[in-house]
């Protein structure tokens, strides 16, 4: 019984917990997948695509200009008449970089290799020394133009765009390279924008994984390869046009996007840590597990108890008689069994008192049925308060009783019946307005060697049928030697 009660409070608890640990876990997991897909296919890339557009808008103003130069016809006469005034290719120049704000304007003749600044002619371009090599690059060219970025190796804020646009004569033969340098602020304030509206980190790195160009705020990462939890991925970012990865940084989950951006050659890289929502729903699943919990422990504890209040009804109804409260005679067996082991492990007799009330059809048929109950139950009552609570009371049928006794030799067994034979007929019951007393007719008996527990009760009856032969309202103690 206490094993399959044991059994149904198990599997209800796994139930419990298995329906509320799977409902609660998948409804975050769809929270927090639509989460992790909403960043990864909408967030971080409309912001690459922001950054972009910007970078493209800053890019197509200086190539133009560029253009526009390499088309003028004063700059190409100038060139093929010798470069005669210098002062008027470098007006030409100033006129160029005040007009469009642009950070430098420059242009290197094919023929002189000398270097036209708007400040002046800063220097003969030589193949031999690292800062022309550009121009050699724009020499051999085969477009008509190329994008140049140039850092500012001590500030990674800053960033210039040079456009070098090849110049031609009027019959296709090359003159030299012309252009702008502009400064790309728009893609810093877009940067620091992101930054500071929504936590976005973004930042530009080269083919090789390193830093190239950032927002003024950004932590001191040099390379991706170097970057704890993102050297990881570095590999898969600078292999693929474009990318996404989830990566922890400094213990916080980090959603990164990736994409090539081809006309610097560089990566643009927007970078969104773990954000309140996703926060949010952690804690929502946490709430859940606990309250779930709460639940669980409260119905298991509940359902426990009534489990436990049921089956203890259930039992003392079976073993216990409706009116006296007394123990029934199917439950005999089993008490009597534990009774006569406890007697026998401490050596010592176990006795037996049967006892009926006398005349009893009298009172039934004065006071009625529903008297004799009242009569009963009140001697019920006065049996047990003069009996050991180790003792135990049956209701062997009718208003005929049987106390088993553990732990109780045969005289002291005759003495207790005494006192209730002595308690029965004291007793005043008031019946109908009269007052009406009841005897009793007692036999004890106990336990010998080889008896069977039929054999004790059937000598107690024995001595009980004696006290009624012998008149009624008495003892009477078995002949233990006669069964
Ligand atoms: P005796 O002295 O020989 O025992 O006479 P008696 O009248 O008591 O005779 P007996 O023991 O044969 O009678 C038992 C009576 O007890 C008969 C029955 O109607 C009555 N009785 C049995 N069970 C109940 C009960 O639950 N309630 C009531 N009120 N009466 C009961
Ligand atoms: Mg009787
Ligand atoms: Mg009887």
């Amino acid at each position: 019984m206490w094993n399959r009660k044991f059994r149904f409070v198990t599997l209800l608890t796994a139930l419990l917990l298995v329906g509320f640990l799977s409902t609660s876990y998948i409804s975050y997991f769809v929270a927090h997948e639509s989460i992790i897909s909403q960043v990864e296919k909408t967030t971080l890339p409309l912001t690459s695509d922001n950054i972009y557009s910007e970078i493209q808008q800053d890019l197509l103003q200086p190539i133009f200009i560029s253009s526009i130069m390499a088309q003028d016809t004063f700059v190409r006469d100038w060139v093929i008449n010798g470069e005669q005034d210098e002062a008027a290719i470098i007006r030409f120049l100033k006129e160029i970089q005040v007009q469009y704000g642009t950070v430098t304007s420059f242009f290197i003749s094919e023929k002189t290799h000398k270097y036209y600044h708007s400040s002046g002619v800063l220097k003969t371009v030589n193949k031999i020394n690292p800062q022309d090599a550009w121009y050699f690059r724009v020499q051999g060219m085969h477009q008509d133009y190329e994008i140049n970025v140039d850092i500012d190796t001590a500030n990674k804020t800053s960033l210039t765009i040079f456009i070098n646009h090849r110049v031609y004569d009027y019959n296709g033969q090359y003159l030299g390279a012309i252009g702008v340098g502009l400064a790309v602020d728009a893609v810093k304030l877009v940067i620091e924008n992101y930054k500071n509206r929504y936590g976005r980190q973004i930042y530009f790195i080269d083919k090789k994984g390193s830093l190239t160009l950032r927002g003024t705020s950004h932590n001191g990462m040099e390379n991706i390869h170097q970057e704890q939890g993102l050297s990881t991925f570095s590999n898969k970012i600078l292999s693929s046009p474009s990318s996404f990865v989830i990566y922890e940084k400094n213990g916080k989950k980090t959603y990164l996007n990736s994409r090539f951006v081809p006309e610097f050659d560089w990566y643009l890289i927007v970078e969104q840590q773990e954000n309140q929502a996703e926060i949010l729903i952690q804690k929502t699943f946490m709430t859940n597990l606990l309250v779930s919990a709460v639940f669980s422990i409260i119905i298991v504890f509940l359902v426990n108890l009534i489990i436990g209040r049921y089956q203890h009804k259930l039992e003392t109804m079976a073993t216990t008689d409706k009116l006296t409260g007394a123990a029934n005679r199917q439950v005999f067996d089993v008490l009597f069994s534990q009774a006569y082991n406890q007697s026998k492990r401490r050596k010592s007799q176990l006795s037996t008192i049967m006892f009926d009330i006398d005349h009893f059809k009298q009172v039934n048929d004065t006071y009625g049925h529903s008297g004799g109950d009242v009569v009963l139950k009140n001697l019920t009552q006065t049996v047990k308060e003069n009996i050991r609570k180790s003792d135990i009371l049956f209701r062997w049928g009718g208003e005929e009783f049987l106390i088993i006794l553990p732990e109780c030799e045969l005289l002291k067994a005759a003495d207790i019946a005494e006192k209730i034979r002595q308690a029965a007929e004291k007793q005043d019951v008031k019946l109908a307005g009269k007052s009406l007393s009841i005897t009793l007719s007692i036999g004890v008996a106990s336990m010998l060697e080889n008896d069977s527990p039929a054999d004790l009760v059937n000598r107690s009856d024995k001595a009980l049928y004696l006290a009624k032969e012998k008149g009624r309202n008495r003892v009477e103690v078995a002949n233990n030697l006669l069964t």
